[in-house]
């Protein structure tokens, strides 16, 4: 994984840029869950499923398919309101997909591990992006006070928060709102 802490960051940003308006709480508290949530699989690990299984880390749950399950799920579960395949039902079903498929895409851009298997169950081939910036987290809370874990915040730093802070201040130029709040 990329920490705890970008995914989150990526979660915001991608909830300000894509719903500008005012959300429930229920959708920020939805879209962390979504970033963090293939993670889950990391319970394998106690259970003796091995890293490279289907079940493995990066397996199915960092899967595209993965992604768009538990965007359904989501959309459906949490705004029942919403008529389904309406223009906002599929706002909401692609926003979520794409937030856990994020999480992904962030694993597939750090120099550790094993690879993401995107097309689970259909293909479990690992597949990394051709560029890797980002320091691999460590697993659990301990190594990440140590040298490891700065060396991660600040690569997660520079090609992560760094650029998408810049799309967020372009696109509230662009909407015509300040984002950082004047005096
Ligand atoms: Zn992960």
């Amino acid at each position: 994984m990329s920490s705890a802490f970008t995914h989150g960051f990526v979660a915001l940003s991608f909830g300000k840029l894509f719903f500008p308006e005012r959300m429930p709480a229920r959708f920020w508290v939805l879209s962390l869950i979504c970033t963090l949530l293939p993670d889950v699989d990391v319970i394998g690990f106690f259970l003796g499923v091995r890293y490279g299984d289907k079940l493995g880390h990066r397996g199915f749950s960092h899967s595209l398919l993965f992604a768009l399950l538990i965007a359904v799920l989501v959309t459906i579960a949490a705004f029942p309101a919403v008529r389904r395949f309406s223009k906002q039902w599929w706002a909401l079903t692609g926003y979520f997909f794409l937030l856990t498929a994020s999480h992904s895409v962030l694993d597939a851009m750090t120099n550790g591990g094993y690879g993401i298997a995107f097309f689970s169950p259909f293909s479990s081939t690992r597949f990394f992006l051709p560029w890797r910036p980002l320091e691999v987290a460590p697993i659990g809370v301990r190594g990440f006070f140590s040298r490891w874990g700065w060396d991660v915040l600040m690569s997660e730093a520079l090609y992560i928060w760094l650029p998408v802070t810049l799309l967020l201040v372009i696109v509230y130029r662009v909407r015509g709102k300040t984002f950082i709040p004047g005096p």
